[in-house]
């Protein structure tokens, strides 16, 4: 059966890893989470802050000359999840935290970093068969996917989920600081001069504020099962 690409875009926290993934599952293709990737620059930075942010400010230089030395991967597990890889270490749970986060919607920002990360992603998708999750997935890596899904949710709800995955982790998180967090990486998001979040013209809009994971994937199979046969 023809393997089509799924592009799913949208702002942060709105669950687009979880319908993802669960499309992926349902349909035997293979899911790249975008957003790992820049959250593993960022980690490298934080873990290179001395060389690579002196005060705290990104210095462009010495990251371009080691960004092609990031090998960003991704490591199926027994239990058929997938873990990030950083140069050969699993940084699966490190990449999660508000600080790292914060840290990839920086270096996302930046050209030389999002021209490495699209390239790798476009040869991961070189075949079909895959849904990808990010920003730009529907307007530059695959401009031409058969399917683009744009989700959102409001920041408000967005913030209680993302205050909630804090709490599971065992982190003491202050409510208005993650919803402040959501409001600033939206704005950043949809305001930088590289690849902006932006909605493709033919992306199919799923605004998730007060459905369930169920009624939305229900939802989005139906949209997947619509356009796969034509
Ligand atoms: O989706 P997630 O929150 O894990 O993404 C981390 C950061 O990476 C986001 O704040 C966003 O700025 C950036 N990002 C991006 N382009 C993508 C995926 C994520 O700019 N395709």
């Amino acid at each position: 059966m023809n393997k089509i690409i799924v592009a799913i875009d949208g702002y942060s926290s709105c669950g687009k890893s979880t319908i993802a993934k669960a499309l992926a599952k349902k349909a035997g293709y293979k899911y790249v989470d975008t957003g790992a990737m820049y959250r593993a620059v960022g980690l490298w930075l934080i873990q290179h802050a001395a060389e690579a942010m002196p005060d705290n400010q990104i210095c462009e230089s010495y990251l371009q000359e080691h960004i092609d030395e990031l090998c960003i991967s991704f490591a199926l597990q027994p239990d058929g999840t997938q873990h990030t890889t950083l140069n050969g270490t699993d940084v699966e749970a490190q990449i999660r935290t508000l600080e790292v986060g914060n840290m990839a919607s920086r270096v996302s920002a930046i050209g030389f970093v999002r021209r490495a990360m699209v390239a790798q992603q476009q040869a991961m998708g070189a075949e079909g068969g895959i849904v990808m999750d990010g920003r730009d997935i529907g307007t530059v890596v695959f401009p031409n996917a058969e399917l683009k899904l744009f989700l959102t949710a409001s920041p408000q709800i967005r913030a209680e989920r993302r205050y909630k995955e804090l709490i599971d982790k065992g982190e003491t998180p202050n409510f208005e600081e993650v919803l402040a967090d959501v409001n600033d990486r939206d704005y950043r998001d949809t305001h930088r001069a590289e690849s902006p979040l932006r909605q493709a013209e033919d992306a199919v809009v799923v605004d998730n504020s007060y459905l369930t994971r169920e009624e939305q994937m229900v939802e989005v199979e139906r949209i997947f099962n619509e356009r796969l046969n034509g």
